[in-house]
């Protein structure tokens, strides 16, 4: 099978393919979001967290420092600090996590700075510039702690600075600053934290990442499904081309629309010559795949813009616009029956085949899609019947040929539904003895008018319709019926149509037809011509040997017009032999030619074992001659017309009277004048001499 996302179909997944683009990024992007917020939260919530244990931890540090300190007052009063002092503040440096702190005067100006233990601060011009903070404190008289964020060696990466006063009798004496390292305890709330914030955002992504990929890819599929049920709607499966629908609906959107000027829009129905053939032979999966081949061809060579469409079965359909000129779409059609009919394989089997165009025209054959669509279906008709691989451009005297074809179809029809063919018989003549030996069946059709559909025309198309084995059967059974009451001596000769051989059903046909009339096979003769021979089937050949074996005769009917006829001849052991009646010499004036070709024949099938029968003695001097030269049987305007059944009865009788008579000795032919003119209830054509 193909790939389905050709043409419109791959537009439309690419659109849809837009939106699911689209859905997953908001579905990504909100996640995304809760994920983000959800860490800063957690993030802030740390600081918060680190902040208050620095302060905490910065104030019990102040406190013990400035418990600690004996000579606290007088350090901040200026003194240097006592060598105990100085002791207690060195390991005090070195416990815990206080890295620096600092001892600042009642009025806030810096007397000792942990790092430069020596050096007793004794001024600072600008206090308030120095440190705002221990400023803010000394007004305060309230502990503050700073959380700040430092650039290592000098600093840790986070640490808390706090101011303690220190107050005695009301009065701030001190104020001790002590820096506090708080990256370890940052790290260690952090990754007490990591793990929350981890289950936090599992939950998260469980909780609405899951629900929300799992509606989107339902959504996906839902939309997914939509699309192939628009593609389906609008599209051949096998061949991923539009469908005849979506043709029409297109086709008439640009008839409508843009006004084209001098251009023309060409539409040309496209069918493929004896495609049943092909399926018949190979299979359908042969054929499906060849139909594939066909569509690449098409696409490959319609422009950008042009619509290409299978119409079902073998039936395409293309339609060209701003074409210059009929001349043009002309042109195209010529290509497109070249690429079409090359040969090419489909699952091993070589295949060449033709194909038939019809092309309409708009403006000029029709403005609507509809109509242009209906006279390029007629324009296929005509190249299929003016003998197929061609194209033909539509013109209004084909819709009367169409019309015709119509009506015949309607009445082939009609007939069968209704029971309306009837059956004519034409006498056959031992030329010898004189002698009626039977007759053939001949089916006719009437044409409502007291005439009659001849044959040659309505059966082609009977069995293109598929109806031609009910209508043989029907034959079958009504000449068994009819030759059933006339006298035992009398054969009744069936002409078998090939399509008969085909389903293999002729066989059952024959039996019912001879069981229900109770006629014996040996009086039934079967005609069946060379276009049967021509493929050499081994199926063809068994039923025709389960006929012979069942007791019938099988002949060999319009022997002479097919061009390799003699080979035939020795493909199957025929009983009979009927030379076509196009052989039959032109009275009066015998062609030398004619004759000697009608003497070979006739020899030929002797030596074959067959009875030699000649159709279509019309004249006195045919039949002499055919008597002359060997002939067995004939048949022929000049011996009877095909008559109905109710004629039969007064021409056998007469018969059995002659030959009762005994007359036939002296008398070397029937008296019959030769018949040339055609009255109703025969309407073959007899040509004028
Ligand atoms: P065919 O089998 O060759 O039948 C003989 C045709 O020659 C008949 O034409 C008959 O009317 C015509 N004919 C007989 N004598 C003369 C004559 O002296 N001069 C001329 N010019 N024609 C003569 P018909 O009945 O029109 O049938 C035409 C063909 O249609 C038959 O040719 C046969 O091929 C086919 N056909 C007729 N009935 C059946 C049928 O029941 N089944 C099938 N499959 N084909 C049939
Ligand atoms: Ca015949
Ligand atoms: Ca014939």
């Amino acid at each position: 099978m193909l790939r389905l996302d050709f043409g419109e179909g791959e537009i439309l997944s690419k659109k849809s393919e837009s939106t699911h683009i689209r859905t997953a990024l908001i579905l990504v992007t909100s996640l995304a979001l809760l994920v983000f917020s959800t860490y800063h939260v957690l993030n802030y919530s740390v600081d918060q967290l680190v902040r208050k244990d620095a302060e905490s931890q910065a104030r019990s540090w102040a406190n013990y420092l400035a418990s600690s300190l004996i000579d606290i007052e007088q350090i901040a009063a200026g003194s240097a600090p006592s060598p105990a002092s100085k002791t207690f503040i060195k390991n005090a440096k070195s416990i815990g996590d206080v890295f620096r702190f600092k001892l600042f005067n009642g009025q806030g100006r810096v007397r000792l700075v942990s790092d430069e233990l020596d050096r007793v601060k004794t001024s600072n011009p600008n206090l308030a510039r120095h440190n705002p903070l221990a400023a803010r404190v000394l007004s305060s008289k309230q502990a503050f702690t700073a959380v700040k964020e430092g650039i290592p060696p000098e600093r840790p990466l986070l640490y808390a600075e706090t101011y303690v006063p220190i107050i005695k009798d009301g009065q701030t004496v001190a104020i001790v600053e002590v820096y506090v390292d708080q990256t370890a305890n940052q790290q260690r709330v952090r990754s007490q934290f990591a793990v929350s914030a981890i289950a936090l955002m599992v939950i998260t992504i469980l909780g609405f990442g899951i629900p929300a990929t799992a509606l989107y890819f339902r959504t996906r599929q839902k939309s997914a499904a939509d699309e192939r049920i628009h593609f389906l709607g609008h599209h051949d499966v096998m061949t991923s081309l539009i469908n005849r629908a979506n043709f029409t609906e297109k086709l008439s959107e640009k008839l409508s629309g843009s006004r084209q000027g001098d251009a023309y829009t060409a539409v040309h129905y496209i069918n493929f010559d004896h495609f049943k053939k092909l399926n018949d032979l190979f299979g359908h999966h042969v054929g499906d795949e060849f139909l594939g081949i066909a569509a690449n061809r098409l696409r490959a060579i319609v422009r950008d813009g042009d619509l290409v469409s299978r119409f079902g079965s073998d039936e395409f359909a293309v339609a060209q616009f701003g074409v210059e000129s009929p001349e043009d779409a002309e042109s195209f059609a010529d290509r497109a029956l070249m690429v079409l009919g090359q040969p090419t394989t489909a699952s091993d089997h070589d295949i060449t085949t033709t194909a038939s165009i019809g092309i309409a025209i708009a403006p000029r054959d029709g403005k609507e899609a509809i109509s242009l669509l209906k006279n390029a279906d007629t324009a296929l008709y005509k190249a299929k019947s003016d003998g197929r691989n061609r194209h033909r451009l539509f013109n209004p005297e084909m819709n009367q040929e169409l019309e015709a074809r119509r009506n015949l179809e309607r009445a082939i029809r009609t007939a069968v539904e209704n029971n309306g063919f009837d059956l004519y018989f034409q006498p056959l003549y031992d030329i010898k003895r004189s002698k009626l030996m039977g007759f053939e069946a001949l089916l006719r059709l009437p044409d409502g008018e007291n005439g009659f559909i001849p044959p040659d025309r309505f059966i082609p198309i009977a069995e293109e319709m598929g109806l031609i084995l009910q209508i043989g059967e029907w034959v079958l059974m009504r000449a068994c019926s009819v030759a059933s009451d006339w006298p035992e001596h009398l054969t009744v000769a069936v002409n078998l149509s090939p399509e008969q051989f085909k389903g293999e059903g002729v066989f059952d046909a024959v039996s019912k037809a001879l069981n229900a009339s109770g006629l014996s096979p040996s009086r039934l003769e079967l005609e069946i011509t060379e276009g049967l021979l021509m493929e050499d089937s081994k199926a063809v050949m068994k039923q025709l040997e389960a006929l012979k074996q069942l007791g019938t005769a099988i002949a060999m009917d319009d022997f002479g017009t097919g061009y390799s006829s003699l080979s035939y001849l020795w493909r199957f052991p025929f009983d009979k032999l009927k030379i076509d009646r196009s052989f039959m010499p032109s009275a009066g004036d015998a062609d030398p030619n004619v004759v000697s070709i009608l003497s070979t024949i006739v020899a030929l099938g002797h030596s074959l074992n067959m009875q030699v029968t000649a159709e279509g003695v019309e004249y006195i001097d045919q039949a002499l001659l055919l008597k002359k030269l060997g002939c067995d049987r004939v048949q022929g305007f000049l011996f009877g017309r095909p008559m109905p059944q109710g004629e039969v009865a007064l021409l056998v009788l007469q018969d059995f009277t002659s030959t009762n008579q005994d007359a036939i000795g002296s008398q070397p032919l029937p008296k019959l004048e030769p018949v040339r003119e055609v009255t109703a209830g025969d309407s073959v054509k007899v040509d004028s001499a």
